[in-house]
């Protein structure tokens, strides 16, 4: 139990099955908070802390350290709160992470496939939490599942205004969550899914079909099964996305946090054999104001380009000419049905290519590169379907000299020149 020099320090014991909840206080000023685990076994959201170790915790992090056996810990530093709760809804979560697991059983036995949970709820009742803790766990018992992540507001796997996948192959780490290696990535371009529904189900049902193959081809992620989650939009179209979700991947169990009627629902509307759980939230689940939840999103874009913690990148500045891109944005404005050319649908507007002529407006506007191969026209067909390769932001525009200056992870020249715009912006402050 070193002290760490100039942190005021707070020892804590907890009983078996309790948690000690504790938040950092947001903002650039703020001092981080250190966590130590003295004696005993505990855990951040599934994964294991060991001993004697400081684990940092930055501004505005909402922790959770779990004990299935009782522990002590430290905590260095002034956290807004810090409390302990006997009430937690761990050993449920447990149980359902025990039955999945049976079901991996049973499909190892049986050779099929794993099980395919979706994971739904309003905002703040802790979707992603049980996500990480459910992946986690199976990761601990060998399992190799794969993270669905379509909450486009607030990706745990990469920039918001995408949906993506990722195979998980070791537990989250205790500061950093997920090692975000290869991940496979779609460009929707906004944070709400109702910008742009049928592109929205579109792209999900991309993700079920990529993953699908992989499960054909690779019998440890068709056992290990995918965890789902979603957005927090359970009403009109939102709910509809969540029913066409449940059937592009062909889910197995949806697990549904906290609402009831949404549970009600989703029973009536699924087939029958679909298993509909309810589950109650955690009450340490933090709300997140809407001012928040943009600080959250800026930082994933800064942490793209700027790393992350002890990795620091250095995003590279330069020149792109108009000439050498084409830019596009999915989804034509609406119009009314009586306006459309004979035998189009609303639904070829919402997925058409728009050309986007460069111009000002461009700028700090986040740009996806779509890995679709160069060409001309032919070659538009396949960009919505296609992932993205990476991510530049617009950060000056010279219509004079036909010429914009991009913010780039990687130096000159561009993989590829397809860019589809989002309605997401990023003002590099750095
Ligand atoms: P949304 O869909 O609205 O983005 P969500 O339902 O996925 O949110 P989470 O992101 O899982 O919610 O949780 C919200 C916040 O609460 C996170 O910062 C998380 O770290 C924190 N949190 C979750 N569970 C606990 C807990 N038991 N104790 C303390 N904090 C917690």
């Amino acid at each position: 139990d070193v002290p760490v020099p100039g942190k005021a320090s707070t020892r804590f014991d907890l009983e078996k099955e309790t948690e000690l909840r504790f938040e950092v206080e947001a903002g650039e000023a703020a001092e981080q908070v250190d966590l130590e685990l003295l004696t005993g076994m505990a855990e951040v959201f599934g994964s294991e802390l060991n001993r004697n170790k400081k684990y940092t915790f930055g501004p505005g992090s909402k922790i959770a350290v779990f004990t299935w056996q009782g522990c002590s810990v430290n905590l260095y530093g002034k956290p807004e709160v810090a409390y302990v709760s006997k009430d937690t809804p761990m050993l449920l979560y447990l149980n359902t992470h025990a039955a999945l697991e049976q079901m991996r059983k049973q499909a190892e036995r049986d050779n099929e496939r794993g099980p395919r949970v979706m994971v739904v709820g309003p905002t703040d009742v802790g979707k992603s939490t049980v996500c990480r803790l459910l992946l986690s766990y199976a990761v601990r018992v060998g399992r190799r599942p794969t993270l669905v992540e379509l909450d486009v507001g607030q990706s745990g796997v990469s920039v918001p205004g995408t949906v993506s996948a990722l195979c998980i192959e070791r537990p989250a780490d205790v500061e950093e969550g997920f090692s975000v290696q290869a991940p496979l990535v779609y460009h929707f371009g906004s944070t709400t899914p109702g910008t742009n529904i049928k592109l929205y189900n579109k792209l999900t049902s991309c993700l079920a079909d990529v993953f699908s193959q992989r499960c054909e081809v690779n019998r440890k992620a068709s056992v290990g099964g995918c965890i789902i989650n979603t957005c927090g939009w359970v009403k009109g179209s939102g709910y509809q996305a969540l029913v066409h979700c449940a059937s592009a991947f062909e889910v197995d169990v949806v697990l549904v946090l906290d609402h009831e009627r949404l549970y009600n629902e989703l029973k009536r509307d699924l087939p029958h054999f679909v298993r509909v759980v309810l589950l109650p939230k955690s009450g340490g689940v933090v709300e997140r104001s809407k001012e928040c939840r943009r600080d959250t999103r800026d930082e994933k874009i800064r942490e793209y380009f700027y790393g992350f913690r002890g990795v620091t990148f250095y995003p590279f500045s330069y020149e792109v000419r108009f000439s050498d891109v084409r830019i596009y944005k999915i989804g034509a404005p609406s119009i009314p049905d009586s306006c459309l050319p004979l035998g189009m649908s609303q639904d070829d507007t919402q997925l058409k290519l728009v050309p986007v002529t460069p111009g000002r407006d461009l700028t700090y506007h986040v740009l996806s590169v779509s890995s679709a191969e160069d060409g001309e026209e032919g070659a538009r067909k396949g960009i919505v379907e296609s992932p993205v390769c990476g991510f530049i932001v617009v950060t000056n525009v010279d219509t004079q000299a036909q010429v914009m200056k991009v913010l780039s992870p990687a130096p000159r020249p561009l993989p590829r020149h397809t860019l589809l715009i989002m309605d997401i912006r990023f003002m590099d402050m750095k």
